[in-house]
């Protein structure tokens, strides 16, 4: 069963493919094109209702998501419609889609509330195949991932961490207002559950090194996400970061620079891991700088034409770590007090409120 199961994961290899992409691990797991429809469900964010911190991360525009939000919030039912409607006008084939829970902390709420709106979004259409919800790694108790345990026996779930760098100063640069020991005990606890752990990493923060990129490209095997999600660091309209860029006081990594940077940290990730994204991704009229993250067909290609002129593929020049993921054990949960209580005294979602 093991053996069956490594197989299918590298089952991109015998395909040719360069790395483990995810677009074509969903057509081997659903049979189709499965594409992913946002679901804004009203959440909040502890970096920036002073739980943990005020001011959010320097990339994020959390306009979108406080109190003052300039987008009128929908039912589920019509999010999840609209959704499907776009992407069927855009794809021909689309056999499925999965409910991604994308702004703010997505498991920033009452477990029982979770529990509504994601099963809300199961039951709305059948196409829906399964779910994506993005959070934080300080914001996922064990009631949490045990929540998911149980949607994972029905539906496809993956929790997707932002976990973007190991390193501190660069944690610190953003605002994460998290250390990376928060990422190692949220991935303890989530592995081994039936759901996917995916990594969110951001290449190019200022004062990282490459050397320091490739050590993140290493805890991606030690830590065993299952899939990850690379993007270099871009500036958009409303945020810290946009307005120092527009300053002219922060440089961005470069096409070519990020490229060479994506191979080299793919040849570092486990062949096993599924690769989700490549690259970042923003409406152009909201995307600062550097405007060539608009090339996003053009950035594939060009690296898979790098792993293509060095000869190599994902995983290449991957050391497996000295204790396999999955023996790592499960440690005790340090979600911060002020995090769990801030949940206790949250008020019902607003979609949930719509619902009524
Ligand atoms: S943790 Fe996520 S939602 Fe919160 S401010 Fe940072 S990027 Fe935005």
């Amino acid at each position: 069963m093991i053996e069956q199961q490594f197989d299918e994961q590298l089952a991109w290899q015998s395909e040719k493919l360069l790395f483990n992409a995810f677009g074509a691990s969903l057509k081997r797991k659903f049979g189709g094109r499965i594409q992913r429809v946002s679901i804004d469900a009203g959440f909040t964010c502890p970096n920036v209702d002073g739980a943990v911190t005020r001011g959010g991360c320097n990339f994020c525009d959390n306009r979108s998501f406080s109190p003052s939000r300039r987008v009128r919030l929908k039912q589920v039912s019509e999010q999840l419609a609209n959704g499907i409607a776009s992407v069927t006008e855009r794809y021909s084939k689309v056999s499925g889609f999965i409910a991604y829970f994308q702004p703010a902390t997505n498991t920033y709420a009452p477990v029982d509330q979770l529990e509504e709106v994601f099963e809300l979004a199961l039951s709305i259409d059948p196409r829906v195949v399964g779910l994506a919800v993005g959070t934080r790694p300080d914001c996922a108790p064990d009631s949490v991932l045990e929540l998911l345990e149980r949607l994972a026996e029905k539906s496809s779930v993956s929790l997707e961490y932002g976990m973007q760098t190991i390193h501190q100063p660069g944690l610190d640069w953003m605002n994460r207002a998290h250390d990376h020991a928060s990422m190692v005990n949220a991935i303890d606890r989530s592995r081994g559950r039936g759901f996917e752990c995916c990594g969110h990493v951001i290449l190019g923060i200022p004062g990282e090194t490459h050397a320091m990129m490739m050590e993140t490209a290493a805890e991606v095997g030690r830590l065993g996400f299952d899939s990850i999600k690379l993007h270099n660091l871009y500036a958009v309209q409303g945020t810290p970061l946009g307005e120092e860029v527009l300053r002219g006081e922060i440089e961005l990594m470069g096409k070519e620079d990020y490229v060479q940077t994506v191979v080299d940290f793919l040849e570092r990730i486990p062949p096993e891991t599924i690769v989700e994204r490549v690259s970042g991704e923003a409406p152009p009229n909201y995307l600062i700088e550097p405007k060539w993250c608009l090339e996003k067909s053009a950035i594939r290609l060009a690296i898979e034409r790098e792993f293509v002129r060095r000869g190599t593929r994902q995983g290449d020049h991957h050391n497996p770590p000295k204790v396999a993921p999955s023996e790592r054990p499960r440690p005790a949960d340090e979600t911060p007090e002020s995090i769990r209580s801030q949940i206790d005294r949250r008020s019902r979602l607003p979609v949930l409120k719509m619902q009524e």
